[in-house]
Parts: C-alpha cells; structure tokens; sequence
C-alpha cells in the first residue's frame, strides 16, 4: 500500500483521523470476535492525529503483523522495530506491531519522535504473546461518548508482549 501523507509529512497507516472520529462497541474480528470499540475507516479524511492509534487497524496490525508505516503485512524475514514500549509487571510490551526495514528507514528520516533512534533499529523478537487492553469506565465515555461499563467491557487496543528477562531495551 502507499505511505499516506499529510502536508507533507509521512502518515503511519496505524494513524487515526479526524474523519474517523466516531465511536460505537462492536463484535471486532481482530478481536477474536469480541466486543471491542471500533470507529469507521476513512484514512487520508480530516487531519491526522498521530498520537492516537485507530482502534481497529491497530488491532488488524498486531493481529496480523502488518506494518505500522504502510499497511501491508511483514514476511516473517523482514519484521523491525524500534524498541519502544514499557516495562510493565514482568513483561515489556508495546502496541506497535513490526515494521519492513524500508519503512523504518522512512520513518527515521520523517518521524520527529524516532529522532535520533536509529541504532534502536533492530530485527523484531519473535514469542510474543498477544495482550487485549480491556476498557471502561467514566474516562472512556469522556473520551470516545460511549458508555461501557464494568460488566460489559470493552476491548481497547491489542499489545504485543515478552517476559521482561527476554531481552534489554532502553529505558
Ligand atoms: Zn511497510
């Protein structure tokens, strides 16, 4: 798939847009078929907003490994990443599936917030285990205008995650 772009800067397929701003809980199949907040696909409609991942094509990216630059899936020869993520209870995971190598390459030159992570750039570990972030709650209706609630949650974001002893990142 093409890289998307926005005033000429590069735009992760991972991205949401303010044309994709609308929120409704459904059956998710990237979610295993459970009830997961979902918005419409509309990428390249609006603004992007890079700090917000679209629910469901996150969700499509770890599910099926897809590239997080531009969309389409990764050999299992040609999967990278930066290493970023977080430490969290004895395991280190993050919400970015793998990226191809010539994408990385092209989010190192465009991307601000990879500046200067270039030697990050490594081959993505296999063995994760596949998390479902589950969400509720009142900041939930504050953020997206839909109510969940505790006895009918809903699936958030997906997160890939290793042991923590697997391996040493950056802090
Ligand atoms: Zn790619």
């Amino acid at each position: 798939m093409p890289v998307l772009s926005y005033g000429g800067a590069i735009v992760p397929w991972n991205a949401s847009w303010t044309g994709e701003d609308r929120y409704e809980v459904r059956p998710c199949r990237w979610a295993k078929g459970k009830r997961a907040m979902c918005s419409p696909h509309n990428p390249g409609v609006g603004k992007p907003v890079f700090a917000k991942p679209h629910f469901v094509r996150q969700r499509r990216s770890i599910m099926e490994m897809r590239c997080t630059v531009c969309g389409d899936e990764t050999p299992a020869g040609d999967r990278w990443w930066f290493k970023l993520g977080e430490f969290n209870e004895g395991w280190f995971m993050t919400a970015e599936s793998p990226v191809h190598r010539c994408c990385a390459e092209l989010a190192l030159k465009h991307c601000p917030h990879l500046r200067g992570r270039a030697g990050d750039l490594e081959r993505f570990p296999g063995g994760a285990s596949v998390l479902f972030s589950i969400i509720a709650g009142a900041a939930v209706e504050r953020d997206f205008g839909v109510a969940v609630t505790a006895h009918q949650p809903a699936i958030g974001h997906l997160k890939l995650a290793w042991p923590a002893s697997h391996f040493r990142v950056k802090r």
